[in-house]
């Protein structure tokens, strides 16, 4: 009798624990940072193709960060996916992500947009926008030209301990050093037009108003002001020129948004037939174009009319995981010029 009621706990524990993994294959828990139309046929093609229900959990990055954290073992994230390599080194040196193995990714996505633990899925670009009417193009060609004195009180920046920046100083860290990229940044204080404030969106209005010469910004903005159809947005990239900068040198800079699986995640096989998923040349068409974005995978090619107006570049290659590496001292930096 006793020996009877044994056998049947331990078969209805052998049930439980098959049960629990036939569900961890069905469903996915994605922490998301981004949120766009086009992401919707994203998730609904990846369900279509696996039978892999995806819950989706959107938030700003730092919360979705703080979340993972707090969760800790017991986390039901599977997969984190946010924007910016300064934000991606977070999570890493927070040692959340688990080394990521996939022989999909190692083939499609370049070996300078992925680390050992995350890969990017699309790039973008930091551009210099300068105001037609005060500002001669020749004299705004690479992010050097913003410390040149001769654009005092012509420039405009959002904050310093924002990523995009971070990022930005991270990779003249990795070209030139830290004391030259440090008396750039000095440089560019000694110029700002005000302090720093808003996003890229309001660097690139404040140009078109004349509050400022020059900026930088990330492409997608851009694309996004150029591909709106209300009238103020027009007016601004009437007034707007653009440039690639740094193409006689090191590159335009780019940054990317991508993700990695957790250490945690209690779903990892779906967490990597995701990742997989989003390397694919459907799922990089949607998640490029769904935020005016390149891919990452070369051969993929968008046909955005924002994109495709601004034209081709020559991008920095240098690996992100470098940007990643530096943000750390790119934040002390900022701190010590005063670009706060
Ligand atoms: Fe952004």
């Amino acid at each position: 009798m006793m020996r009877q009621t044994l056998l049947i706990i331990a078969l209805t524990a052998a049930v439980a624990i098959e049960a629990t993994a036939l569900a961890a294959d069905t469903e996915l828990n994605l922490y998301s940072a981004r949120h766009y139309q086009t992401d919707e046929a994203l998730y609904s093609n990846f369900t279509k193709q696996t039978g892999i229900k995806i819950n989706r959990i959107e938030a700003k990055e730092d919360e979705l960060l703080e979340r993972i954290k707090n969760e800790g073992a017991m986390s039901p994230a599977d997969v984190f996916i946010t924007v910016d390599a300064a934000r991606l080194a977070k999570a890493d040196a927070l040692g959340l992500f688990a080394p990521l193995k996939s022989k999909v990714i190692d083939e499609r996505i370049p070996a300078h947009l992925r680390s050992n633990d995350w890969v990017a899925f699309s790039t973008r670009a930091r551009l210099i926008v300068y105001d037609k009417s005060a500002i001669k193009p020749e004299s705004v060609q690479n992010y050097e030209d913003l410390a040149d004195p001769k654009l005092r009180n012509q420039v405009c920046m959002r904050s310093g301990a924002h990523p995009y920046n971070l990022s930005l100083l991270a990779s003249m860290i990795a070209h030139h050093g830290e004391q030259k990229a440090e008396s750039w940044a000095k440089g560019v204080v000694a110029n700002f037009a005000r302090a720093p404030k808003g996003g890229d969106t309001d660097q690139i209005r404040a140009v078109a108003a004349g509050e400022c010469g020059v900026t930088v910004s990330n492409s997608y903005y851009l694309a996004r002001l150029m591909r709106s159809s209300k009238p103020e947005d027009q007016k601004v990239v009437a007034a707007i020129g653009v440039v690639w900068p740094n193409q006689s040198s090191t590159g335009t800079h780019i940054n990317i948004s991508g993700g990695g699986i957790l250490k945690t995640a209690p779903n990892k096989e779906a967490a990597k037939k995701f990742l997989d998923y989003l390397a694919s040349d459907e799922a990089q068409l949607y998640f490029a174009d769904g935020n005016n974005e390149w891919p990452a995978v070369p051969t993929v090619k968008t046909d955005n009319p924002a994109l495709n107006a601004l034209g081709s570049f020559k991008a920095d290659t240098l690996p992100i995981v470098e940007l990643a590496r530096n943000a750390t001292l790119a934040q002390k930096i900022y701190d010590r010029v005063g670009w706060k």
